[in-house]
């Protein structure tokens, strides 16, 4: 690989640079903008199974609250570290923005790998990762989500711990939640429908047939799951997954309702019988017509994007590709769909469900997938005029709408 950056945090950093050059803001914009305005590290002890301690550390960072309270998921990982939290916190206030929903950006991280851990040491460190953060958030200050290796039943625990600290029931505090914890059907799916429905607009803009579309998918977690049922549901051809352990192939297609059986027993997508199996780098060099990354960041570095052979990307995941990778998917027409609008699903439904508990009254499926689908729509076509304005690639567009937005909230709070 040559030297190209791999530091999100100055890839977010030079991102918010070149939007805040094109919109001629001043640099105190800038200033402001680049690091969070509140970071916090934290220690948290748990008791281990056979008696003893261990100390993990943990993060939250929160970026700007301009616009609203601050919001965003937390990554149970081994790789977590400083300048990736506060990344993913600046790339979720500008997630929120380029939908338009009323919130900043947040992230928080711990540095663990969970598999290493029992269901009850699990809860003991996410109950004891909220104690620590307890007094930096709330339902109007700070709103937590899942993000990689954190579920559902994590929320749950985390709003109980917060229930349990604040003497109330607390259920605005935290997004993600199980349905029967007052979360919001649809929220689960969420981020997949929205990967499935910015890929589908992106092949009308370039005149191609989701039917006709065949589709390779990188990572099976929340985000790759959903968007692989979402496509195949919308009628593309799902040919090629990967995860962490191996990846799979089949020209005909993958049943993803089978694939789904097989994970769920087998941990992993590696094995099933109804594909080939491949190596995690081949899915770069299969042909497609759509690509999702739905892993970690910088997995389409300028190499890859130099030889892979699809014409769109549609990022489910956060970050996935380098700013080098950028430029030269650029000049080989690839239409990149950004990951801040990509998967800007999770925290559209996320808005709802905080909505939801806030107003203690419950909406139907329909519902929020049609108002999702209408937000997600909406700001696709918002990115794509832009895009065509200042005649620059979709993830600068991004950036340009929704720092408009960040911006005129800090004017009028008199920040800048
Ligand atoms: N972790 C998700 C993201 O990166 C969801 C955040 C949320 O729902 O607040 O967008």
């Amino acid at each position: 690989m040559n030297n190209e950056c791999l530091n999100p945090l100055t890839n977010a950093q030079q991102e918010i640079k070149n939007a805040c050059k094109l919109l001629k803001v001043s640099d105190s914009v800038y200033q402001i903008l680049k690091e969070p305005i509140r970071f916090l590290e934290v220690s948290i002890p748990v008791r281990m199974d056979n008696g003893s301690i261990v100390i993990f550390k943990g993060y939250r960072a929160q970026h700007n609250d301009a616009v609203g309270p601050t919001k965003g998921g937390i990554r149970f990982h081994p790789n977590v570290n400083i300048d990736e939290v506060k990344a993913l916190s600046i790339w979720m206030s500008f997630k929120c923005s380029v939908v338009g929903v009323p919130f900043g950006g947040a992230k928080g991280g711990v540095i663990v790998d969970p598999d290493t851990l029992s269901k009850s040491e699990l809860e003991r460190l996410s109950r004891g990762y909220i104690r620590e953060i307890f007094s930096i958030i709330g339902p109007d200050k700070d709103i937590p989500a899942p993000d990689v290796n954190t579920n559902e039943q994590i929320m749950a625990w985390m709003m109980d711990e917060y229930s349990k600290l604040t003497g109330k029931n607390s259920p605005a505090i935290i997004t993600g939640k199980p349905i029967i914890s007052c979360g919001s059907l649809g929220r689960t799916e969420a981020t997949g429908y929205g990967v499935a429905l910015m890929a589908h607009e992106a092949t009308k803009y370039l005149n191609l047939d989701i039917k006709n579309c065949t589709v390779c998918i990188q990572g099976f977690g929340n985000v790759g799951k959903y968007s692989a049922l979402n496509l195949q549901r919308l009628g593309a051809k799902i040919i090629a997954i990967s995860d962490v352990k191996g990846g799979i192939y089949n020209k005909e297609g993958i049943d993803i309702n089978k694939l789904i059986e097989y994970v769920k027993e087998n941990g992993s997508v590696a094995g099933f019988d109804g594909a080939e199996q491949i190596a995690n780098d081949k899915l770069f060099e299969l042909e497609t017509d759509i690509f999702v990354p739905a892993a970690l960041e910088n997995q389409i570095t300028s190499d890859v994007a130099r030889s892979i052979k699809t014409k769109i990307i549609c990022e489910g995941a956060n970050g996935p590709t380098t700013p080098e990778a950028d430029k030269i998917l650029y000049e080989r027409k690839v239409f990149v769909v950004p990951d801040i609008l990509a998967n800007a699903g999770g925290v559209t439904v996320s808005y709802f469900e905080w909505v939801q508990n806030l107003d203690n009254y419950y909406w139907a499926l329909e519902e929020v997938e049609k108002r999702q689908k209408q937000i997600m729509i909406k700001a696709f076509e918002k990115v794509y005029e832009t895009s065509r304005d200042f005649k620059v690639d979709m993830r600068t567009a991004a950036y340009i709408t929704s720092l408009k937005r960040i911006y005129e909230a800090m004017k009028m709070r008199g920040w800048v």
